[in-house]
């Protein structure tokens, strides 16, 4: 099945490159040029990623990112930003609404296939089909239902990822760049404290009833899934 990519820049000659570079490695597209045209529709077919460029007449990128993971029909589609700036803040700012990975212009037509290809490897589903429990704390892979006691638990794609990776590997310590290449896969280009970011969110998601504390920071070394207290 091919997948289909909206590409979402205001800028003409890049769009259609990245259009063009897309249809060569065998993907679908659309297009939108502006904040207004990359409103999804309901009804419409939804993409299976977004390239979304930062600087956007009539709405930004960041804001556009938002929005879509904000709403329950397209928080789940993963976002890559374009954008010319490498500002820190910038990213951080950007993958605490959820965005999945971030693209510098220039890049090359070779990195932007990479990295999507890398993303959607990263957000399809593994094969693990065995239901895990861990003091009321529970995943089902087949659904993809994390939940505490029974209330369902609403994690984003990445902290899914990180939170199976952890639940079918416990009371080990993993490094960052561990976690990076077991969760996020081996051909990325994300710094190590993006694991921190999605630590966070995760922690933050299973919190409540003590649950947070089985993902434990271990000093100098990275993180460690444990039910026992550290
Ligand atoms: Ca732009």
């Amino acid at each position: 099945m091919n997948r289909t990519i909206l590409v979402v820049e205001d800028e003409t000659p890049i769009r259609e490159m990245i259009v063009f570079v897309l249809e060569q490695s065998g993907f679908n597209t659309l297009q939108a040029a502006n904040y207004h045209q990359a409103k999804l529709k309901n009804g419409q077919p939804l993409p299976d990623l977004i390239l979304l460029d930062w600087m956007l007449p009539g709405g930004s990128g960041l804001k556009i990112a938002k929005e879509l993971k904000q709403n329950s029909a397209t928080k789940d589609i993963p976002i890559i930003m374009l954008t010319a700036r490498s500002d820190e803040d910038d990213k951080i700012e950007g993958f605490e609404v959820g965005v999945d990975d971030y693209i510098t212009k220039p890049f090359s037509p070779k990195e932007l296939v990479a990295r999507i290809k890398a993303v959607i490897r990263r957000v399809t589903p593994t094969e693990l089909t065995d239901f895990i429990e861990f003091d009321g704390l529970s995943l089902d892979p087949v659904s993809h239902r994390v939940s505490i006691n029974n209330s369902p638990v609403e994690l984003g794609p990445r902290e899914y990822s990180l939170l199976h990776f952890f639940m079918t590997h416990p009371e080990r310590v993993y490094s960052r760049e561990q976690l990076l290449d077991n969760v996020w896969g081996t051909n990325v280009y994300v710094e190590d404290r993006t694991v921190d970011v999605h630590i966070r969110r995760l922690r933050k998601a299973i919190a409540g009833k003590g649950h947070e504390e089985f993902v434990q920071t271990v000093r100098g070394a990275g993180y460690r899934f444990s039910v026992k207290t550290a």
